[in-house]
């Protein structure tokens, strides 16, 4: 059929580059803006300044080639129509999608996943109310984080939640309050609630929320017989997936305790992302969801007939050189 096609089409796997702008303590800093993306080939570019042993300067290239490359310029929407949207139509159709921003803290991950589920609720919605009206299909919204290895609900006062496996390859976040939307409205002012929620220690918002992991899902369910009077079942699931910030793996040998466990913690988990993405390219047979608290919840979206888009945001400033590398060398081994 036309929707077997169009799914057959959209890639399982899309790596995705944006880079931001110069902000003004860059500019104010007189860093200056190392990377160069060449559209036509989807390529970009690291010009990093190193030193030789006479300590004169020379400049090393870096090139890297990825699905699609986002320059400074490109706004909100075109993100989404370049990783998302292709992907909505499927999850009516028992697909279940990921998509991740990865990077450092500052790099606009945020910036960048925030308006994401509500242009795509902003779809399915069309989607239930004109090509799938009547049919019974009902959308669910849920959102959590996970901080230090523990779950906690952004929508219901971070309640410490746990995950059961129940052995058929479901995963079930035990008391994570799943909200039914019918309208943009609602799943704003939630996910607003959410992000405020959002862990923010003693040390100010954007510090403590770069050590966890912020996971909105989208669910898609509907009644066996498509009514309203009978129990929904899932169908798919779309979830959007801020990562922690990605140097915060790297905390490992500081001298608090805590932030020492939280990067190790961090650290394991983007490894084993990697790992699981990299499991899913190949179509191997036994995906390493174990590895982390993070695949753990989300392997029920690896599994069947599974999509996934990681988006690397990077800083385009000479300072943030080691981590923009760091970032993607990381995309360039997803794929
Ligand atoms: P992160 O979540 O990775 O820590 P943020 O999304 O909070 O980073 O972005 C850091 C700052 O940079 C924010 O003030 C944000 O508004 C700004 N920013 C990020 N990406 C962009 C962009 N593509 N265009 C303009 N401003 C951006
Ligand atoms: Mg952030």
């Amino acid at each position: 059929s036309a929707d077997k096609e169009r799914a057959n089409n959209v890639a399982k796997i899309k790596v995705v580059v944006r880079k931001r702008p110069l902000n003004k303590k860059e500019i104010a800093k007189k860093e200056e803006d190392i990377i160069t993306i060449e559209l036509n080939s989807n390529s970009l570019t690291v010009h990093e300044t190193k030193l030789k042993v006479d300590l004169t300067e020379y400049v090393e290239k870096h090139e890297f080639v990825f699905d699609a490359v986002l320059n400074e310029g490109v706004p909100n929407d075109e993100v989404y129509s370049e990783t998302v949207e292709p992907i909505v139509p499927l999850i009516f159709h028992k697909t279940k999608a990921t998509c991740f921003a990865y990077g450092q803290t500052g790099s606009g991950k945020t910036y960048t996943m925030q308006p994401l589920p509500l242009e795509a609720s902003q779809d399915i919605l069309r989607l239930m109310h004109h090509t799938y009206r009547n049919q019974g299909f009902q959308l669910f919204v849920s959102f959590f984080e996970i901080y230090g290895g523990k779950l906690f609900d952004l929508l219901n006062d971070r309640k410490k939640l746990c995950m059961r496996e129940d052995g058929k390859q479901q995963v079930c976040i035990v008391g994570l309050q799943e909200y039914r939307v019918s309208n943009v409205e609602t799943i704003k002012e939630l996910i607003e609630k959410g992000n405020a929620t959002r862990s923010t220690g003693t040390t100010g918002a954007n510090e403590e929320s770069s050590r966890s992991h912020a996971i909105l899902q989208l669910c898609i369910k509907r009644s066996a017989d498509g009514s309203e009077s009978k129990p929904a079942r899932l169908v798919g699931k779309l979830s959007f997936i801020d990562l922690a910030g990605s140097e915060r793996g790297a905390d490992t040998t500081d001298n608090d305790k805590q932030t020492r466990m939280e990067g190790a913690e961090i650290n394991k988990s983007l490894l084993a992302l990697k790992e699981c993405i990299r499991a899913l390219d190949n179509d191997q047979g036994h995906i390493p969801f174990r590895g982390s608290k993070l695949t753990e919840v989300l392997r029920d979206s690896f599994v069947g007939d599974s999509r996934t888009v990681m988006i690397s945001c990077i800083s385009p400033s000479s300072g943030s050189c080691e981590h923009t590398l760091n970032t993607l060398r990381y995309a360039d081994r997803v794929k």
